[in-house]
């Protein structure tokens, strides 16, 4: 869980985040390259005086589904269920066959002090893993999206990607783990409180450094090519007191065709990323609004509030091994092969409880980032006043990455970390209380234009 939690934070923050696009009053776009302004042909031949095209401002109507993004949702299902499931098979097999005691005796052997057997065990451990995810990871995560056209990546990078995520989940988790394990040794009746607040530092610091050290191992980081739509991006995060020079660029189209933008890092590193793919594919205003949807997460403090929820679930998934665990060590002891939790061969049992717990609270946690990416939404809005250019920006990603607009209560209740596309699209067109002289909700966030 611990993993899975610096996981999530460190890479979903903010992903798949729209925000918001400019121009309050302009009659329209200056100098846009990439914005097809509709109808508005490339006519004559006077290249001179040109009166700029009409801005269009109508509401963008919710795509239909294709036959295609619908069968890629329902198999989507599948795959989750089978992958979830898959998730505690193996853990409860690691437990159960006693192969997790075997490997931690295996470790003793060739690492013979206890650290030094801890970072062997784990690395053994994450090896297997990493060999039982295979299949299904090459299924999802390669042949599947080849399929449907939404990824680019070679089998090499492919690959090469996933070891490299396993190198570097056999390196970090020895770190993340000595101190809960050793604190269970030292003060069996605390250690999970004791470990949620070394905990803290430790989360800030993966936090701070993952889009500095971890991203770049994936993909290159640059800024943005087009310096006149960055001119804009800059102009709009200064009216958003967001610092210059935050703004990147990377280079995702060697992996997939689908789109994203997000917001990561903490402090210094804190940072938003604009995918080169969505740069190809939407018009200045859409990727304007993008961005202002990311500025909303900077600027209200997402990351922040993130790091505060996993705390605080770190806390609730420690405790609750503490309270669970005993009681099934105590009845299957000898299938396990440990007889306490102190044992690091208990590793596989505290993926499997905190796998279980994760299930359980993921609605919860769901509904939060929800409600986070709505108000993001909120925030590019009023920033930029363009609702055509953010449901515009939202029909385009829901059918550039195989979304369904409305997809059933489930579904968003287990799996939605983002509003519906649909209702996206909706509230997009709808909110305007500018237009009626009303208040903006986060009108003291950024100056006016
Ligand atoms: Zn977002």
């Amino acid at each position: 869980m611990l993993r899975t939690l610096l996981i999530a934070l460190a890479l979903s923050v903010s992903p798949v985040l729209p925000a918001v696009a400019q121009d309050t009053t302009a009659p329209a776009e200056t100098a846009t390259v990439l914005a097809p302004e509709p109808a508005a042909a490339p006519a004559a031949q006077s290249p001179a005086v040109q009166p700029p095209a009409p801005r269009e401002t109508g509401p963008v109507a919710v795509p239909r589904p294709s036959e295609q993004a619908v069968r890629y949702h329902r198999s989507g299902n599948v795959l989750w269920i089978v992958s979830t499931l898959w998730g505690l098979l193996v853990p409860a097999l690691l437990l159960f066959t006693g192969l997790s005691a075997r490997i931690r005796t295996l470790a003793y052997r060739i690492g013979r002090k206890w650290f030094f057997a801890l970072f062997v065990y784990l690395a053994v451990v994450a090896g297997l893993v990493w060999l039982a995810d295979l299949p299904l990871a090459y299924y999802s995560g390669f042949v599947r999206e080849h399929q449907y056209g939404l990824s680019n990546q070679s089998f090499g990078k492919w690959i090469g990607d996933s070891l490299k995520g396993l190198a570097l989940g056999a390196l970090t988790a020895p770190l993340a783990l000595w101190v809960p394990y050793l604190l269970i040794r030292k003060s069996p009746r605390r250690w999970w409180l004791y470990s949620s607040l070394a905990a803290i530092p430790a989360l800030v610091f993966v936090i701070w450094v993952s889009p500095v050290f971890v991203d770049p191992l994936f993909n290159k980081f640059g800024p943005m090519k087009d310096r006149a739509l960055e001119a804009r991006i800059l102009e709009t995060a200064g009216r958003a007191g967001i610092e210059g020079g935050r703004v990147y660029e990377v280079a995702k189209s060697e992996d997939t065709n689908a789109m994203n933008a997000y917001v990561n890092g903490f402090g210094s590193s804190k940072r938003i990323v604009l995918w080169d793919t969505l740069l190809g594919k939407m018009d200045d205003r859409e990727v304007l609004f993008v961005m202002g949807h990311e500025m909303g997460h900077y600027v209200l403090g997402h990351v922040r509030n993130l790091l505060a929820i996993a705390i605080l679930l770190t806390l609730l998934a420690l405790y609750t091994v503490h309270r669970t665990s005993g009681a099934l060590i105590a009845k299957h002891r000898r299938r396990f092969g440990f007889d306490e939790l102190g044992d690091f061969a208990s590793y596989p049992l505290l993926i499997l409880i905190t796998g279980v717990l994760g299930l359980l609270i993921s609605p919860l946690l769901l509904a939060v980032t929800r409600h986070q990416e709505h108000e993001s939404d909120r925030f590019g809005l009023e920033l930029l006043q363009d609702n055509r250019a953010a449901a515009g920006a939202f029909a385009k990603l829901q059918e550039q990455n195989l979304a369904v607009p409305y997809p059933g209560t489930v579904y968003k209740l287990w799996r939605s970390s983002h509003p519906p596309l649909g209702e996206r699209i909706d509230f997009a067109n709808e909110y305007r209380p500018w237009e009626t002289g009303q208040p903006l909700k986060y009108g003291e966030k950024f100056e006016k234009k």
